[in-house]
């Protein structure tokens, strides 16, 4: 170092430094007051409407070292989006460093993170019967506890939130004001003296007397079904290793075959069923902790009830203190969102009390209100990246960025697994899971749901967004709307570019949309669809070839309907095809009835959707004729699947005037030949799943000699399905493709709103 810049860094400067990004409500000021005292820098921290702001005084040294220091140790919830030094006027009276008190942010991004599960700190002192919140279940600190589920309105303030009904006791006020202390401003701050409080009742409301938890856990441990109420509604529970208990869970809650998360109480606990990998560990116990699908071992003591589809299970960690106590004297146990089948997850006593009687004998309640039902994020871990299948707890409000600043919108997603988005500036906020729209209760709570965004945001969408759908739930949702402007996006339009905004790519892509079903402006149903698309617009340049989907939608709920309709296009006399064996689910008198609905083209609209085609094999194969819920076939199919032979089936593409079609017809003859002359199951699935690979990287091949475009997309709710998704990457990374999959969205329809959001945006500038 010269003479000149010793000097200059030997200075004493007062700076101004600018923090965005999400650093409310996460132990940011504590943090920099800690910072600078170890410094001994003077100068103060406060909130204001856009993040926090630090003005540091000392030597220019020790303020370049602070910045350092806050950019790569923050506190461990915040984010930092964005962070400016500019010189300010030194004054002569700073001698210590202080935090001012300030009116916290009114702005979502910078004043409300999502909800974040009971930190190591924390939990010590639960367990720790010298301290005063020994086996408080609600204890929490500045880096832990709910937020999202609690706020009633912004700015993020105690009076604003549900723990306005608690008044702090002194020792908690004087935490709450202490910058030193671990509690200082956190805003849900309780103990045994002031904080909400657990109760043990029957389903009708009569209290239990005694510690409610260790009550509950020995209810579930006799074998009983238990509503606990958590952070975002109550689960139903009980114990995942009692085969007869599971069955009756299920049973009550109309959940015949649909896998049921387990939460486990230790990490090591989750070791033992299951098989994870470092970086599962590490999502299973991040302060987000989504249920993640991990493989379960073999020797696994939970009851095979609990996932009869897979080997797979959803494991996932307590979340909160009510769970970690509970969990620390029950085994396993089976935590499944309290609802029946697709309707929103239940928040409240009164909603509970109706399907109670039916399905739960207990309820472990308490007395803190949930403002904002928000149920668990389900995602797995695909070669080290997250692959959502549910994005909500712990990840909402979290905004996902948009390439530009734009008008506000709303787009209000699909229909089945929805979340609508709301695009304010260059953010975007996806909401949490809604639920399936044809379900009354789910499409009440969609409108709610975006009443209270756009009420959070202070955001007036000038457009709203809808699928083409014209007999979508959400599509009627949008007309009833009061925005000026109303925009329709075609539905694996904002497939991809939902896919392109995470990836942050603009420029035109191959886009490859391997779904269930989703409206084509021709009037048919898509959903194996190849397209050079942007945000400003799509072409499709090619599809699956299109089969007859006997009785509509029914065809979704019975893949062995779309078995035989697929027999039946190729030309096969169904009465001949004994040896298949999911035909012979099929009582005769509807397969007449049927058979002749697909010749005469009856309610048999004809679709090119990929999830159909995944149904119809697994369906031939017997693996799944009627579905319990919807994926069921295609995940048998996958979980039977071994590609190890490298072998795969023959197809053909067939290039039309102005778009080309690939077709399966030999990859069906091929399965019909295979199943005739016996071949392994595992086979036969893995061969089909290696073909759809090698056809779609084929297809993009054609697309790109004629369009000359390099990137991928892929998006679709098959992709959820790794293996198909894998081996397309690679095939495609081979023949030197850039591969874009999701990691922040789910590929399912859960993801379609942001691309909805920003499909409109584009529209909206071009139109400007
Ligand atoms: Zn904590
Ligand atoms: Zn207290
Ligand atoms: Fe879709």
């Amino acid at each position: 170092m010269n003479m000149t810049s010793e000097l200059h860094t030997r200075e004493i400067q007062r700076r101004r430094i600018c923090v965005r990004g999400c650093v409310q409500g996460v132990g940011f000021r504590p943090t920099v007051y800690r910072y600078a005292r170890q410094l001994n820098l003077a100068g103060l921290v406060r909130n204001d409407s856009e993040g926090v702001v630090i003005e540091l005084q000392g030597p220019l040294a020790r303020i370049e070292e602070f910045v350092n220091q806050l950019q790569h140790n923050p506190p461990p919830q915040a984010q930092i989006d964005d962070l400016t030094v500019a010189p300010i006027k030194l004054l002569d009276d700073a001698v210590v460093f202080e935090i001012v008190e300030s009116t916290r942010s009114g702005r979502l991004e910078a004043g409300m993170p999502p909800d974040l599960a009971t930190c190591d700190d924390c939990v010590r002192e639960l367990l720790d019967p010298s301290n005063r919140r020994y086996r408080y279940p609600f204890l929490n600190c500045t880096n832990c506890g709910p937020r999202f589920t609690i706020i009633k309105e912004l700015p993020y303030d105690r009076h604003k939130t549900s723990m306005a009904d608690f008044h702090m006791c002194a020792a908690c006020q004087h935490e709450y004001h202490s910058p030193e202390n671990r509690r200082f401003d956190a805003q849900p701050n309780a103990c045994p003296d002031c904080g909400p409080r657990l109760e043990l009742t029957t389903a009708d409301g009569e209290v239990i007397a005694g510690d409610p938890v260790h009550q509950a856990a020995a209810l579930l441990k006799g074998g009983a079904v238990l509503a606990v109420k958590g952070l975002g509604g109550y689960h139903l529970s009980c114990a995942a290793t009692n085969a007869a208990v599971v069955h009756k869970l299920r049973d009550r809650k109309k959940r015949p075959a649909k896998a049921l998360a387990v939460m486990f109480a230790s990490i090591e606990q989750v070791r033992e069923c299951c098989k994870v990998s470092e970086r599962e560990e590490a999502e299973l116990l991040s302060p987000r902790r989504p249920i993640v699908i991990v493989n379960q071992r073999s020797e696994s003591r939970l009851s095979a009830q609990v996932s009869p589809d897979t080997g797979d299970i959803g494991a996932f960690l307590p979340y909160t203190p009510v769970h970690q106590l509970l969990l620390n004297e029950t085994g396993p146990l089976v935590m499944t969102s309290a609802n029946l089948s697709e309707e929103p997850i239940i928040s409240c006593r009164t909603e509970l009390t109706k399907l109670l009687g039916n399905v739960a004998e207990y309820v472990l309640d308490h007395n803190r209100n949930i403002v904002r039902r928000c149920d668990d994020s389900v995602l797995k871990i695909n070669r080290g990246r997250r692959l959502f299948i549910r994005r909500s707890r712990g990840f909402v409000p979290t905004l996902v960025k948009l390439p530009d600043d734009g008008p506000t919108i709303l787009a209000c997603g699909a229909d089945l697994k929805n979340t609508f988005c709301v695009a304010v500036g260059n953010n975007a906020y996806l909401s949490q899971h809604i639920g399936d729209l044809a379900e009354l209760a789910a499409n009440r709570f969609h409108r709610v749901a975006i009443d209270d965004l756009l009420n959070l945001l202070q955001a007036t969408p000038v457009a709203v967004v809808h699928d083409m759908h014209p007999s979508y739930q959400s599509t009627a949702c949008a007309r009833h709307l009061p925005a000026g402007e109303k925009i329709a996006v075609q539905h694996h339009h904002a497939h991809i570019v939902s896919c392109m905004i995470e990836n942050q790519r603009i420029d035109p892509v191959i886009g490859v949309a391997l779904d269930g079903t989703g409206y084509g402006p021709d009037n048919t149903i898509w959903g194996g669809e190849f397209m050079v698309a942007g945000l400003g617009g799509f072409e499709r340049v090619g599809h699956f070839k299109q089969y007859p989907m006997p009785g509509g939608d029914a065809a979704a709920r019975n893949p062995v309907r779309m078995a035989l309709g697929i027999l039946m296009h190729e030309g096969y006399e169904v009465r001949d095809v004994h040896t298949i064996p999911g035909l012979h689910d099929i009582p005769q008198a509807q397969r007449c009835i049927l058979t002749q609905a697909v010749a005469r083209g009856i309610n048999s609209p004809m679709t090119s959707s990929a999830g159909r085609l995944f149904d119809a094999v697994a369906a031939l194969l017997g693996l799944c004729t009627h579905a319990d819920y919807e994926g069921q076939a295609p995940m048998r199919l996958q979980a039977v699947a071994d590609v190890s032979d490298g072998c795969a089936y023959n197809y053909t593409v067939i290039d039309n005037d102005t778009i080309t079609i690939l077709c399966f017809s030999k990859t069906i003859e091929g399965i019909v030949q295979d199943l005739e002359n016996g071949v392994a199951m595992a086979r036969i699935a893995g061969m089909f799943h290696r073909t759809v690979a090698d056809a779609v990287v084929e297809m993009c091949v054609r697309i790109r000699q004629h369009h000359h475009l390099q990137t991928v997309a892929l998006s679709g709710g098959v992709f959820q399905n790794e293996l198909l998704l894998n081996l397309v990457n690679d095939g495609l990374e081979m023949r030197g493709f850039e591969v874009l999959q999701h990691n922040v969205v789910p590929p399912n329809d859960a993801g379609i709103a942001l691309g909805q959001a920003a499909i409109a945006r584009q529209g909206k500038i071009l139109c400007v």
